[in-house]
């Protein structure tokens, strides 16, 4: 099956939807494909994660993280109200103990100078009100930290991309990508395999690709690079992290969000309490390395170590001291897709354009790409429009 249309989406994780939305209201007279390799839409990264609405705190201020968490949350809540997904407000405590003062200033500061002006400080005798298992002598309390379902937010902006005709594709994977001839579209090479019907391959021609294929982006990106389509800038060397989580058996200990002040290395907000939608407790994620080898779907291996469960009972002890070690059981894992590099890294849009198509990719959405996707959907919009990369 060959066919044509105007842009072609990578990826229904919550990026692809949320752009897809967004595009397909937008930029009502383009015809727009969702592409999906897995058999429904949400099931990569978007399905494994902690489903925190965050409220910017830690990310470099004026960064894409920090602007588009901040303006995606605000955007996310709004949305939630309107067409009612479930989200719950619950609030975050961010705690320290003797000694740990100056980091949890340092993150007031780094909040504040985000657009996070809600920030307040607590001492031991707050923090014991607003929950008392937790032990700590400082804190930050985050009032617009909350938790959403994510799967039925996906689901929510699926149904409004396809009511405004985004036609999606699911079991189908796009393998190859390179100019046409002319230049003047892009061409597609897919492979469509239902279990039952077998595999198909078909060629789809597009003017604008979006690339939010999450683990298999930068993949994309270096194809089309390799077939002689300059970037505006460099593609970014990618790692995979695993976030592994412990299921809290049993009486959930808290009723807000309990996170220590994060790990020194930089490499992960420390192993922190969130509950879901039905108010269960789980603990993590942490930041397992892989190995590079493992950097690939065929490989990856999503079962938790449930010998990691003594290192996560040590950091939670900190700050919980009454964990009972025999109620945490290994839950899931996800995998953080994370440019590489010293210090903080940001989310990188790569664009590349031909003298009548272009394609951009989403490179490195890690945490907080939940959060920041309806944001981040505008950001693409206004590009699109800016750039003028659909002509
Ligand atoms: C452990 C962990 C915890 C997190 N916690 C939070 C949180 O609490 N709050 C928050 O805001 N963010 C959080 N995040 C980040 C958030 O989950 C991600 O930023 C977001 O889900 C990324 O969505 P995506 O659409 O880019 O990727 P994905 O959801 O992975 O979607 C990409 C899709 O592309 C498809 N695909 C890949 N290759 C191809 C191909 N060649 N052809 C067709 N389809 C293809 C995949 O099947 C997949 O469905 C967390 C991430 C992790 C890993």
């Amino acid at each position: 099956m060959n066919f044509e249309v105007d842009i072609c989406i990578v990826g229904a994780g919550v990026c692809g939807l949320a752009i897809a939305r967004q595009l397909s209201q937008s930029l009502p007279s383009s015809s727009v494909a969702l592409i999906e390799q897995a058999e429904s839409v949400g099931q990569g990264i978007s399905s494994r994660n902690s489903e925190v609405i965050h409220a910017g705190i830690y990310y470099a201020p004026d960064s894409l993280k920090a602007r588009l968490c901040v303006a995606g949350r605000h955007l996310l809540y709004e949305y939630c109200r309107q067409y009612q997904v479930p989200v719950r407000q619950i609030g975050k405590l961010i705690v320290a103990q003797s000694g740990e003062e100056d980091t949890l200033n340092r993150i007031a500061d780094n909040a504040r100078a985000s657009g996070v002006e809600n920030l307040q400080s607590l001492n031991a005798s707050r923090i014991a009100s607003l929950a008392p298992a937790v032990r700590a002598d400082a804190g930050l309390w985050s009032p617009s930290t909350g938790i959403i379902d994510s799967h039925e937010y996906m689901q929510s902006l699926l149904k409004q991309a396809q009511a405004n005709g985004v036609m999606l594709a699911l079991a189908t994977r796009l393998n190859e990508v390179r100019p046409e001839d002319s230049g003047k579209r892009l061409e597609l090479e897919m492979t469509s395999n239902w279990r039952r019907n077998g595999a198909e391959t078909s060629r789809v021609a597009c003017r604008l690709l979006i690339n939010c294929a999450g683990l298999g982006a930068l993949d994309i990106a270096e194809r089309l690079h390799q077939a002689g389509v300059a970037t505006n800038q460099a593609l970014p060397k990618i790692k995979w992290v695993k976030g592994n989580y412990f299921a809290y058996q049993g009486r959930t200990p808290f009723s807000h969000l309990i996170y220590p002040v994060p790990d020194p290395t930089g490499n992960g907000l420390g192993i922190h309490a969130t509950l879901d939608m039905a108010g269960n407790c789980r603990f993590g994620p942490d930041v397992e390395q892989l190995a590079h080898d493992m950097n690939s779907e065929d490989v990856l291996d999503l079962s938790v170590n449930a010998s990691r469960r003594d290192m996560f009972a040590r950091q939670i002890r900190r700050y919980f001291p009454a964990l009972d070690e025999s109620r945490l059981v290994p839950d899931y894992a996800g995998i953080r897709t994370r440019v590489t590099g010293d210090g903080f890294q940001d989310f990188q849009i790569v664009e590349q354009q031909l003298e009548g198509c272009a394609a951009i990719h989403l490179l490195g959405i890690e945490s907080p790409g939940l959060t920041a996707s309806l944001a981040l959907a505008n950001h693409l919009a206004e590009r699109i429009s800016q750039q003028q990369l659909l002509g």
